[in-house]
């Protein structure tokens, strides 16, 4: 039987990379129900979906951030029946703390977090009653491992982690599945947002060194790590949709093998001491060690690629 999908925040980015993915299934698997905060933005959606809208694709509105547009929602889906929940939508902040307002900072929280939990405060309880139900979360390798002037953005996705790691061992006992994929840096609407906002930052509120060090170190960097390591959405919809195929699907996984050697890192000191360290290094010793780095990541792809093989999705 066909397979209901219910994604959201899919007017841009990872989103509509998914929803348009899954919908074009040549197998014809699954009914995607792609959302979106405002239904004034479909018009990429639309266009992306051609001739499956309406037949394996349908737009619907649904705010992360309000109970009830994602009861509407989700009452508007037959028998509000969800195979597949797909936790996307997201927003990233970036900078100082000092320069940045609570407010902001509980948006991300709210967004990122509450979106997810509001979700399934919603879907979770048909799920178990079915005994049947994947639960796939857009996290990030930030829900892993912190970065300069990532601290609320980290810390929302650390919130998303930590409560799914809790969540999945009672998800287990109804048989439901649950899993968080941890894109690295990804070249979408976000990252471009994401950059622009922290070009506008008000830097005042920090002291010279800090607002030095934002300006001269991280956002110089910022284009150029993502252009080295960068991955598209349709890259990082394409694991989605293995992990939504695959017969055992794992907790977490990660997308991009360019990355990977750094989260490996987080694992091979308990003292937490090593990531830190080679972050500081790679920041403020010399570029050199940065490029460096990359070079050693890249050399590394070809040696991990092999564990990321997913095998054979299930049919
Ligand atoms: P994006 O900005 O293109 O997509 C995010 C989507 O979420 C947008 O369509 C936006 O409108 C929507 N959204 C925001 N607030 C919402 C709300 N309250 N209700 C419903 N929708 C809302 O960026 P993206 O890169 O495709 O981001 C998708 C997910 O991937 C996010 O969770 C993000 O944290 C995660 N991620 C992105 C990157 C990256 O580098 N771009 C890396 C790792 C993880």
């Amino acid at each position: 039987a066909r397979r209901n999908v219910l994604i959201t925040g899919c007017s841009s980015g990872i989103g509509l990379a998914i929803a348009v993915k899954m919908a074009k299934d040549e197998q014809k698997r699954f009914k995607v129900f792609a959302t979106m905060r405002n239904l004034a933005k479909k018009k990429p959606l639309e266009e992306a979906a051609g001739h499956r809208l309406g037949k394996t694709l349908e737009i619907k509105q649904l705010d992360v951030c309000d109970e009830q547009s994602i009861k509407t929602c989700v009452n508007s889906i037959p028998d509000r029946r969800i195979d597949v929940l797909v936790s996307n939508a997201g927003m990233g902040l970036i900078g100082p703390i000092e320069c940045q307002s609570i407010e902001e900072m509980k948006t991300v929280m709210d967004t990122n977090f509450f979106g997810l939990v509001r979700l399934l405060k919603e879907i979770l309880p048909d799920m178990k009653r079915r005994k049947s139900g994947h639960i796939v979360i857009i996290s990030s390798v930030m829900g892993v491992q912190g970065i300069l002037f990532n601290d609320v953005y980290a810390a929302s996705k650390f919130a998303v982690e930590g409560f799914c790691e809790s969540l999945a061992i009672q998800a287990l006992k109804f048989k439901l599945q649950l899993s968080l994929i941890e894109p690295g840096p990804v070249v979408t609407e976000f990252e471009r947002k994401v950059f622009e906002d922290g070009m506008k930052m008000d830097l005042s509120a920090a002291d010279e060194e800090t607002a030095e060090m934002f300006t001269n170190i991280y956002l110089k960097n910022y284009k150029q790590i993502f252009q080295s390591l960068g991955q598209s959405a349709e890259d990082v919809a394409e694991h989605t949709v293995k992990i939504i195929l695959a017969e055992n699907p794992p907790f977490r996984h990660q997308t991009n093998t360019l990355y990977t050697p750094m989260t490996t890192l987080k694992y091979a000191d308990p003292n937490g001491d090593l990531p830190i360290d080679i972050f500081y290094k790679m920041v403020f010793q010399h570029d050199k060690i940065f490029s460096a780095s990359l070079n050693f990541i890249k050399l590394l792809r070809w040696r991990s690629r092999k564990s990321f093989d997913l095998g054979k999705p299930s049919q």
